[in-house]
């Protein structure tokens, strides 16, 4: 057990190590983070920063000796430098984990192969023939580059001629995987912890809500059958173990109408369709994912109250054009006795990024979707 008091490193410094870091704290350890960028999300609130390229093999080592237990909160990392710190530092989950997810390639072969529901998908190769892996696949369908993907970046859904020229204008010279369109009945989400000491706990499902591929709203309770939750955790208990993760794993599932449940993506760290555990559930996902990493016992899942998270995009501030004329009306979200706002201490806003969320609890998930909706809307 790594306890409190010890120091905690975090590869990446966005807004999931800012929320981890508080976490964190909260608990007695120093947080230690390394992130390529300076001024991010997460230094900010950190006893300590590196500013160094993830390749800097040599400030990563020095970084990572200075901890007692190192993780991640990004998904892009490079996983060649972390083997040659394997020796010298203890990091969760192991590399492995990330090699496998941060690739959708990598991570639909997995899921294939290990026999976990997932959506059809084609491999191709850069160079392949994309189109004629379009056409083989059919339409409609979503061709996605195999790395570096987030927020629906580096996908195109192909459902025409003019559709399908543009995919393969923009990704003929990368590998890409293509998946059949599926026209589900709702987006779900499982985030489950493991421990070090093999202790499992899955938090409560939550249905998320996208909009132009980045994730709108968050609702808890998930508006399924209790059927549908006790399988779509059932199925993240099993992959959490069978993927062999030490911390936190996110699984985006998607509900077709025949009642399936497959899987989209996994995430081996906190993830936005849980920040609602902030402020509505016994234990955060960070403080779950501290639990998980430093082999404590883990904390009640259980959640106190429905709500429904909302991001908040640099889209809310008032643009004209490119330039910014005015800040979101942050006093419709304070004024509500029962919404909570977190902001990412982002200097940019930018259309598109995440520079916050806000929560609100009601007695039901409709009425705190109905009360979310309107404070979005005045935002
Ligand atoms: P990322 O979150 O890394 O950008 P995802 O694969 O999760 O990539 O895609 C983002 C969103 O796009 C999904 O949450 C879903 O709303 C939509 N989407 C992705 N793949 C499909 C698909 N095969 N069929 C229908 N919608 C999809
Ligand atoms: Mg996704």
């Amino acid at each position: 057990m790594i306890s409190p008091g010890k120091t905690i490193g975090v590869l990446g410094g966005g807004q999931l190590g800012r929320m981890f870091a508080h976490a964190a704290e909260r608990l007695g350890y120093r947080v230690h983070i390394y992130e390529p960028e300076a001024n991010g999300p997460a230094g900010e609130v950190s006893a300590h920063e590196v500013n160094r390229p993830y390749t800097d093999v040599e400030a990563l080592a020095d970084f990572v000796r200075a901890c007692d237990v190192v993780t991640y909160e990004f998904e892009n990392i490079p996983v060649a430098p972390l083997w040659e710190i394997e020796k010298l530092a203890v990091l969760h989950p192991h590399w492995s984990v990330l090699e496998t997810c941060q690739n959708r390639m990598r991570e639909k072969t997995w899921l294939r192969k290990n026999g976990f529901p997932h959506v059809p998908f084609a491999e191709v190769e850069a160079g392949d023939d994309l189109a004629a892996a379009i056409r083989r696949i059919g339409l409609p369908c979503v061709v996605k580059t195999a790395d570096f993907g987030y927020d629906g970046k580096g996908q195109i859904k192909v459902s025409d001629d003019a559709s399908l020229a543009k995919a393969v204008a923009s990704f003929a010279k990368q590998r890409c995987v293509i998946e059949k369109f599926i026209d589900f009945k709702c987006e779900l989400s499982v985030l489950v912890a493991r421990s070090g000491t093999g202790e499992v706990k899955a938090f409560p499902v939550a249905e998320n809500i996208h909009t132009r591929h980045i994730l709108d709203f968050s609702i808890v309770p998930a508006r399924v059958p209790a059927e549908i939750t006790a399988e779509a955790e059932k199925l993240a208990l099993a992959i959490v173990e069978k993927l062999d993760v030490v911390g936190l794993l996110a699984i985006e599932l998607f509900l077709t109408d025949r009642g399936e449940i497959l899987v989209n993506e996994l995430a081996p760290r906190p993830h936005n369709s849980g920040h609602w555990t902030l402020d509505a559930c016994v234990t955060s996902q960070f403080e779950q994912h501290v639990r998980a990493v430093c082999g404590l016992p883990l904390g009640d899942v259980s959640a106190v109250a429905p709500v429904v998270m909302v991001n908040i995009l640099g889209d809310a501030w008032k643009w004209q054009g490119d330039k910014i004329t005015g800040e979101p009306n942050w006093k419709a979200v304070l004024e509500h006795p029962r919404a909570k706002l977190h902001l990412y201490g982002k200097r940019e806003p930018r259309p598109g990024r995440k520079m916050g969320h806000f929560t609100v609890t009601a007695m039901t998930a409709d009425a705190a979707l109905e009360a979310a909706r309107k404070l979005k809307a005045r935002l």
